[in-house]
């Protein structure tokens, strides 16, 4: 029974499995602790906290036609880009495929219900959850298995039967992972977290580049691109006078041009503990420019909560700060960049 998300209710299954699925369900079921709206009910925060008492926040965002839910994959993560508030965290816990999925039921069952949105559903807004990033917390391509069985459910038409295409997985740049994402042979958007074009910058700024250097991973990108036939896209978090110089956007210009890959470019959200800033308007016009001139095709998004690609990412709620694990390579990335970022 499709829609249906108390399997005591799934009355076309027999009972005994649907006790069991119930059990099931039951440890992987979230509740609905806060719910915030922002941008005149254009962007919705919702807090879920799980079983064993981790929480994680999940934010949708409507848009005319369109109603994108960003999830997360991990409680924390320990890639430690030194400039994310989930990176200064560190590592909790995986998410289990089932916690995964559950973000995106919960949601929609909410909106469905007129619990989110309601009668203040902005003009055009659909009802029920149309697309689904991969942006919140966490590595999706670091809890592989998980992310691979909620991008198949997802997409399965006996599942939450959703178009590929209105699917994006953000990683960091995991390798292995991207060729497995490759293999489930969908037109899945993938997004790439890029933020340096060079390796210098890029093992600090991104540190599990020491592991995966840019070489490795653009070759990684193209064959996704060719197996997928789908365009993919850059981010750049662009962060004031680290990686907003003239030499990262022409660097930046040429990755782009030889993927034939979209940048969006997101400037820094600011984050407690993180003296970065997000640059001047006239830097960040500046890049922009320079990207175009460079025959980059780039988009400036908005970070104040309206673009889908900028309300997610490192999302933090205040309570879980500190207490997570760091891969050894992110272990003083901050500290280091310091050295390395030039105007
Ligand atoms: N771990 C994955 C997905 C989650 S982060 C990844 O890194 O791609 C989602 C996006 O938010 C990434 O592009 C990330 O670089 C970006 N992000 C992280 N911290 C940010 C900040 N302070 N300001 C703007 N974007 C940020
Ligand atoms: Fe993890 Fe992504 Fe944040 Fe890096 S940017 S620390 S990979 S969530």
């Amino acid at each position: 029974m499709r829609g249906v998300d108390d399997p005591h209710q799934m009355t076309d299954l027999p009972t005994s499995l649907r006790e069991r699925l119930a059990a099931r369900f039951a440890a992987s079921r979230p509740e609905l602790v806060a719910h915030t709206v922002a941008d005149e009910g254009h962007t919705h925060k919702v807090l879920l906290r799980y079983p064993d008492g981790e929480a994680i926040e999940v934010v949708l965002m409507l848009y005319p036609r369109r109603a994108t839910v960003c999830i997360s994959t991990q409680a924390g993560c320990a890639m430690g880009c030194p400039f994310c508030a989930t990176g200064q965290a560190g590592f909790r816990r995986q998410l289990t495929a089932g916690e995964v999925v559950r973000q995106v039921v919960v949601v929609d069952a909410a909106l469905r219900s007129g619990e989110l949105g309601g009668t203040d559903l902005p003009a055009g807004a659909p009802d029920h959850v149309t697309n689904v990033v991969f942006m919140g917390m966490g590595e999706p391509l670091a809890n592989l298995e998980a992310t691979l069985a909620t991008v198949r459910w997802l997409h399965d038409p006996d599942g939450f039967n959703l178009s590929a295409r209105g699917i994006t997985v953000s990683t960091v740049g995991l390798v292995p992972g991207i060729r497995r994402l490759a293999e489930l042979g969908l037109p899945l958007t993938l997004a790439v977290s890029l933020h340096a074009a060079d390796d210098r910058l890029r093992d600090h700024l991104v540190p599990i580049n020491r592991s995966h250097p840019l070489a490795e991973l653009e070759e990684a990108v193209r064959d996704y691109r060719e197996t997928t036939n789908r365009r993919v896209t850059i981010e750049w978090c662009l962060i004031g006078e680290v990686n907003d110089s003239h030499e990262q956007a022409d660097r930046l210009a040429t990755i782009a041009r030889r993927l034939r890959a979209h940048v969006n470019v997101i400037p820094m959200n600011p984050t407690p503990g993180v003296q970065w800033k997000e640059p001047s308007r006239g830097r960040t016009r500046a890049f922009m420019d320079r990207l175009e001139e460079r025959g980059a095709a780039a988009t400036l998004r908005d970070t104040r909560g309206r673009d889908a690609d900028a309300a997610c990412g490192q999302l933090l709620a205040s309570y879980t700060l500190g207490g997570g694990s760091r891969l050894p390579v992110a272990v003083g990335a901050a500290e280091r960049v310091e050295t390395v970022a030039s105007p």
